[in-house]
């Protein structure tokens, strides 16, 4: 694709960053086929090749407006179309951009700048965001059912070891998985207990993806950098990896170092960072699982959240660990396919979100599965609202067997 991009952008960082990023994209259109909301809403200015087009003009030059603005509200940023595209066009990295760059040009209505602030006020802080949780929970049983199902029911955190071994790793922490699923990293510290690793919640907070993926740049660095400064003396005392139970953070964690690329302070440690962070999944599949063996096979449908097999590329380890196990893993038609979590946009964006929870319940269930597993809390907390079938992270099951 031809660029000529305008004055504002040309000759910065973001510019020629996305300059290189669209001159890829030869408009083939094999991303429509896979894009979540081309399914859904038929538009192409909903598919990924018709939001390229879209910042291609912007970038140029050409007028930023709310419609404009409103077809990249609608990405679900799952880069279901990264992986589809045979030109590697790393669309995740472009649309950033340019929501950023329509962040700058087009001014949102009152109620959508109230709903953007309050996600990015509340969600990044436990303490602000666990005691509405909590004050939701407690009128949860008289609640409306549609309402009801909104609220997660309260979860209660097992033990965490802390026995000392040899081996230490850092675990993130997290901003509301703590609250809404606090067992999840206890189950994982107890599963790396009993393979003779101690597990380290150093850190506790936002890794920076909510403030990032509203386009608060700025925001999002003074989390990374917080973060980094945490982790930073573990790291130098021989912390082996930092661990990831949910893979929206570690997505954007492994981004650590492309995004502060150019703080002369951060920029190399948040390199070093990035490349110690792994998914719970990559460090599970080195270890040897043999202790968790299941005596008697489970039926579980496993839901890979976009930022697990889009994001990280890292599609049929978790599957691959389960059946090795002896989990029985039920079919999952279009398994690819966003559930509508997708961080903050079941909030932002109802109606999507619910018409692709609902696909992707009926592909889970079709299998009759007795659990449903996943990866992301994001996901687990969407699509428990509106099943009865319990949805776990998958290192839940293997700290229970
Ligand atoms: S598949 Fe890749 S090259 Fe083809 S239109 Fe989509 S982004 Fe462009
Ligand atoms: S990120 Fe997902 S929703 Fe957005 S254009 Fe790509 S496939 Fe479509």
């Amino acid at each position: 694709m031809q660029t000529h991009l305008a004055d504002f952008i040309r000759d910065t960082d973001k510019g020629r960053e996305a300059e290189a990023i669209l001159r890829k994209c030869v408009h083939c259109g094999f991303c429509t086929a896979t894009c979540p909301t081309y399914q859904l809403l038929g538009d192409e200015l909903d598919s990924p090749r018709g939001r390229i087009y879209l910042m291609k003009q912007v970038l140029e030059g050409g007028e930023a407006t709310a419609i404009t603005q409103r077809h990249l509200d609608r990405c679900l940023s799952c880069r279901n179309c990264e992986t589809t595209c045979p030109s590697g066009v790393q669309y995740g990295r472009l649309v950033d951009i340019g929501r950023e760059v329509l962040e700058e040009k087009v001014e949102r209505s009152a109620l959508d700048r109230f709903m953007r602030g309050a996600l990015r006020t509340v969600l990044p802080y436990r303490n602000r965001f666990t005691p509405l949780l909590r004050l939701g929970q407690a009128f949860r049983p008289i609640l409306p059912p549609p309402l009801k199902r909104t609220v997660p029911a309260r979860l209660r955190a097992g033990t965490w070891p802390e026995n000392a071994h040899g081996r230490t790793m850092l675990v993130l922490q997290g901003c509301v998985q703590p609250s809404l699923a606090p067992d999840i990293n206890a189950a994982a510290a107890r599963v790396f207990d009993r393979l003779g690793i101690r597990l380290v919640a150093a850190q506790d907070g936002c890794c920076g993806a909510v403030s990032h993926h509203l386009s608060a740049g700025d925001e999002a660095l003074h989390f990374m950098r917080r973060n980094i400064d945490t982790w930073w003396p573990y790291v130098e005392q021989g912390a082996e990896a930092i661990v990831m139970t949910a893979s929206g953070c570690g997505a954007v964690v492994k981004e650590y170092g492309h995004l502060l690329r150019d703080d002369a302070t951060y920029a190399e440690r948040a390199a070093r960072i990035a490349a110690l962070t792994r998914d719970i999944s990559e460090v599970l599949r080195d270890e040897d699982l043999t202790p968790f063996r299941l005596a008697k096979p489970q039926r579980v449908a496993f839901h890979p959240p976009c930022t697990l097999q889009h994001g990280q590329k890292l599609h049929g380890v978790v599957e691959a660990m389960l059946h090795g196990l002896g989990y029985q893993l039920t079919a999952v038609p279009d398994v690819h396919l966003c559930c509508g979590s997708a961080g903050t946009y079941s909030i932002l964006q109802p109606g999507i979100a619910t018409r692709l929870k609902r696909n992707k319940l009926q592909a889970l269930e079709s299998g009759a599965p007795e659990v449903i597993a996943t990866a992301n809390i994001g996901c687990l907390t969407h699509l428990q609202s509106e099943t009865e079938t319990p949805v776990k992270h998958w290192v839940e099951l293997l700290a229970a067997s």
